[in-house]
């Protein structure tokens, strides 16, 4: 696997710490359960679309781009993150918000992710739920090309070969960081959602068979289209990387019990998982993503599935600036 054939910007703060949650576990009583700190990777607070874009901005310089384009829903991560990283390479961008949850409070449509998206500078068009948010991108490169720009599209969360390439290189991270600890792990646990991020570390953990398996919790499709979509990209990934065949339709495996009413619709079980993380450990989760992914690792070592002296490793994606637009989902907090 040769990561060194692809162009990348190295902005990474890496390689991200892997801590152990000593009260989480003991409050669990189930697996010992570490966490693996990639919403700490710098880039405009964070989160797992950093090592995406370090391949595919590299991919845009290299196609002449002056301006990049994404999509997200309201409160997207992604869209933030790649706003910060547009900045940071002086290049303009241009970013598609569509409303998936319906929300109307201000919290939610101006705070967290929104504010910082027209802080770093974009240009934000809000567009209703449902709309084909790829033909609507490709309808803002045309505009943008009439006007003599060089856009470069970026698919929603990244999600793509060139993307998923960031995930293989965590992969690699994670497994030398698992070898030089000692640690042997059972399962790296995540939530999953464009399918970038599993890809990638299917593709990472598959080829260097480093025999750990990767549990996806998803926040938005059903289990079967979630986990078709994590293997066509990673199968993709491991060609473009040189390594086809690598990845087996078994080893992609998603749990999407933990969805709810929807994506970015809070659930109970979110709730709980971002208190009780925030309360045990200091650890900021999100209310989309990681809120949900550990409100799965959480039900599933209560149900066993999960046993003691296993040891599990959460991969956190970040994504806490959110948090900031979800603040009545938490209602009145009570104190310790
Ligand atoms: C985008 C995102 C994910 C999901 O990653 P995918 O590669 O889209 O599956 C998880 N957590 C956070 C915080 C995210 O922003």
């Amino acid at each position: 696997m040769k990561l060194t054939n692809f162009p990348r910007v190295h902005i990474t703060h890496g390689p991200t710490p892997l801590e152990f949650m000593p009260r989480l576990t003991e409050a669990l009583g189930g697996p010992n359960l570490y966490i693996k700190r990639d919403d700490c990777t710098g880039l405009g607070s964070g989160g797992n679309k950093t090592r995406k874009l370090e391949f595919l901005m590299a991919d845009a310089v290299k196609h002449g781009a002056d301006t990049i384009i994404t999509q997200g829903a309201t409160q997207s991560n992604h869209a933030r993150q790649t706003v910060a990283i547009a900045a940071k390479m002086g290049m303009k961008c241009e970013i598609l918000l569509e409303d998936r949850t319906g929300f109307k409070d201000a919290s939610y449509k101006k705070s967290g992710n929104v504010f910082l998206d027209h802080l770093y500078g974009a240009g934000v068009r809000e567009l209703p739920g449902g709309t084909d948010m790829n033909a609507a991108m490709a309808t803002v490169a045309e505009e943008l090309r009439a006007a003599g720009r060089k856009p470069y599209i970026i698919p929603g969360g990244g999600s793509n070969p060139i993307g998923a390439l960031g995930y293989v290189t965590c992969a690699l991270e994670m497994v030398n960081q698992f070898n030089t600890q000692d640690l042997r792990v059972d399962c790296v646990v995540h939530a999953t959602g464009s399918a970038g991020t599993q890809a990638g570390l299917v593709v990472g953990l598959e080829g260097t068979r480093s025999l750990i398996p990767v549990l996806g919790i998803g926040v938005r499709a059903a289990k079967e289209a979630q986990e078709t979509n994590v293997y066509n990209l990673a199968v993709k990934t491991a060609e473009l990387l040189g390594v086809p065949g690598c990845v087996r339709r078994e080893s992609v495996m998603a749990n999407c019990d933990y969805v709810g009413g929807g994506y970015g619709v809070p659930t109970p079980g979110m709730v709980e998982a971002v208190t009780m993380v925030a309360r045990l450990e200091g650890i900021l989760l999100d209310p989309v993503y990681s809120g949900k992914g550990m409100a799965g690792l959480i039900d599933l070592c209560r149900k066993g599935h999960f046993k003691k002296g296993e040891n599990v490793v959460f991969l956190h994606t970040g994504g806490a600036v959110a948090l900031y637009g979800y603040m009545d989902a938490f209602g009145d907090l009570k104190p310790l």
